[in-house]
């Protein structure tokens, strides 16, 4: 059985495509660090926990991971944003936040190729609308974003030919516990924000493309704008 790999799958986004990955067959391996909090109890979900902004605990959930050669799908999910001033963000968040969205994808992208390759597999990496666009309080998660779907759209010209497909999902605000510490959050209307579901339905749609056909870089916005500011 084909098996999925699933950065962030304890809640949100990652969460959504997990458990609509088990509904199309996929074996699915869940990384983040309160995995084992995850209420995804499925005979084909496994749980790996790791901090994968520690580039030393990523390697060794590589090494575990580099062991299967049914690996088929990478969704890289995991993430995180903090919206100040560019000077009111500590080095420390800030060296996480390129770590996280972006060193991560990358790294995992690197170890699991081979085995993607073989089975002509997929890769899914979630950035966000800011990968398109320039928002202030935004400069370095729209860095990581931007850098995430470049990413994807330059390896996908490389691995082609091996008939593996890289996509660049680009998701607008989604009501997630994302916004949980920022001063904003997503609207209380469902014409104004997206659900994890969405992006969940995004990813089974690339994988019910025929052969031969590759989606490399989607936007999903709700039909209109909203925002909560937190007071
Ligand atoms: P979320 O509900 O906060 O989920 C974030 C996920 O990332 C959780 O599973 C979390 O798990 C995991 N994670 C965070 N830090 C981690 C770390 N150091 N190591 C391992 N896993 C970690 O947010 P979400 O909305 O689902 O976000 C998922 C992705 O979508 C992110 O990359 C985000 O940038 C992107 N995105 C979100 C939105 C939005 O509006 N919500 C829009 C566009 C793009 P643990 O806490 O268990 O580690």
């Amino acid at each position: 059985m084909a098996t999925a790999v699933v950065t962030g799958a304890s809640r949100g986004i990652g969460e959504a495509i997990s458990q609509r990955l088990l509904e199309l067959g996929y074996n699915v391996i869940g990384i983040s660090r309160t995995i084992n909090e995850s209420p995804i109890h499925h005979p084909n979900f496994k749980a790996l926990t790791c901090d994968l902004s520690d580039e030393k605990m990523t390697a060794s959930i590589l090494t575990l991971l580099s062991t299967d050669p049914s690996i088929t799908i990478l969704c890289n999910v995991a993430g995180f944003g903090v919206f100040e001033p560019h000077e009111e963000i500590s080095p420390n968040t800030l060296s996480k936040m390129v770590t996280l969205n972006l060193t991560t994808p990358m790294i995992l992208s690197n170890g699991l190729l081979r085995a993607l390759k073989f089975n002509e597999g997929i890769i899914f990496n979630i950035t966000s609308i800011e990968a398109l666009r320039h928002s202030k309080f935004s400069a370095i998660y729209t860095a990581t974003k931007a850098g995430l779907r470049a990413f994807s759209l330059s390896l996908f010209e490389e691995v082609r030919k091996s008939g593996v497909n890289v996509v660049s999902i680009n998701p607008d605000m989604t009501a997630t516990s994302f916004f949980d510490e920022l001063r904003f959050g997503t609207s209380e209307e469902f014409d104004k924000r997206l659900e994890a579901e969405d992006i969940a339905d995004a990813v089974q749609n690339i994988l019910q493309m025929r052969n031969g056909v590759a989606i490399t870089d989607i936007t999903i916005r709700p039909q209109k704008f909203g925002l909560e500011k937190k007071k």
